[in-house]
């Protein structure tokens, strides 16, 4: 067979030791030669979904993998057993899409607040869509859309019902990778089906659950838009470990902290309970947005403390 004058290719999915890539227009299914390192003296990598891969066609329809390009990004969980271990969700991500809904599920900041965590963990840039504006008007959420932009998260709106705010969710996906996150019921298939008729999540989540069943793994699947770009539909907070971080991390993951931290009494402040803290006065200024660190608040009970889970190994 002919090589295409770009060899690359890119992982879809995973089942099993073969791997799906769509390689030109085609998707390839391939197999891995020998043993892949990414780069000289690299260690020795496993293929993931989002990898960018260079593919030796061997027929119409299959290939070989022979090696994996260097990964810009990657949306990872920890797997709790003896030790902790990482386990890629995927590679190479561009963003991660918070979908929220106006109401039906309402909107909860909390909920944003907890995306916008595992995005800062996993060094991820994160925009956010607040879908169904034909249930709620859209002005109630104005603020949120100053204080999150204001923060680097751009917010837009949508209705995957009447269409609205379609383009601007087409122009943030398009030739980027982007994962999806938000709770069930938010119209994220909705959404994605309005943009790409032939697309379908649900189909996807079906095979997700099945496949739950067999394995251990958390199955994932990236999705190519006709007009450039691809999705990712991504397991939810829980399941994306939210909850592999450790209480005295969190703050770290709250972009706005890091102006007035260094202003703090104690250096190792946590700006919950300490006197003379900083970030506390600037919520109180109303120059941090208070939703913001109540969150915080939240976030930070519901976590473990780092000697709990000392204990708890040993
Ligand atoms: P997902 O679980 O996030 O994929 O959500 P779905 O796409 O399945 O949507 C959940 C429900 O919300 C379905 O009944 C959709 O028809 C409905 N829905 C989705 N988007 C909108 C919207 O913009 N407006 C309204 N009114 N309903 C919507
Ligand atoms: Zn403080």
């Amino acid at each position: 067979m002919q090589a295409l004058a770009d060899p690359t290719g890119k992982v879809l999915r995973s089942t099993r030791n073969k791997y799906i890539v769509m390689y030109g227009d085609s998707s390839l299914v391939c197999t891995v030669r020998g043993k892949l390192a990414g780069a000289p003296n690299a260690p020795i990598l496993s293929v993931k979904v989002g990898d960018d891969v260079l593919v030796e066609r061997v027929s119409e329809d299959e290939g070989v993998i022979t090696e994996i390009l260097p990964r810009r990004s990657r949306l990872s969980r920890a797997v709790e057993g003896k030790a902790y271990r990482e386990h890629i969700i995927a590679t190479n991500i561009d963003q991660l899409l918070i979908i929220m809904s106006t109401s039906q599920p309402e909107f909860k900041s909390g909920l944003l607040d907890r995306y916008i965590v595992i995005a800062e963990k996993n060094r991820l840039h994160s925009v956010v869509c607040i879908n169904k504006v034909d249930l709620k008007n859209e002005q109630e959420f104005f603020p949120y859309q100053e204080w999150y932009s204001g923060l680097g998260y751009p917010v837009f709106f949508t209705s995957a019902k009447s269409g609205y705010g379609l383009d601007e969710l087409r122009s943030t996906l398009k030739d980027k990778v982007s994962a999806l996150v938000g709770h069930s019921g938010v119209g994220k298939s909705a959404l994605i089906k309005r943009l790409e008729p032939g697309l379908d999540l649900k189909i996807a989540e079906i095979s997700n659950k099945t496949r739950k069943g067999r394995h251990t793994t958390t199955f994932s699947q990236l999705f190519p838009l006709g007009f450039g770009g691809y999705v990712i539909d991504t397991p939810g907070v829980r399941e994306l470990g939210l909850w592999d971080i450790y209480r005295h991390q969190l703050k770290e993951f709250f972009v706005e902290f890091r102006a007035f931290e260094p202003h703090c009494q104690f250096n190792d402040c946590m700006h919950l309970r300490e006197p003379g803290c900083a970030v506390k006065t600037a919520v109180e200024d109303g120059r941090i947005f208070g939703e913001r660190y109540q969150n915080y608040q939240n976030i930070h009970s519901d976590l473990r403390a780092a000697h709990y889970e000392l204990i708890k190994r040993r």
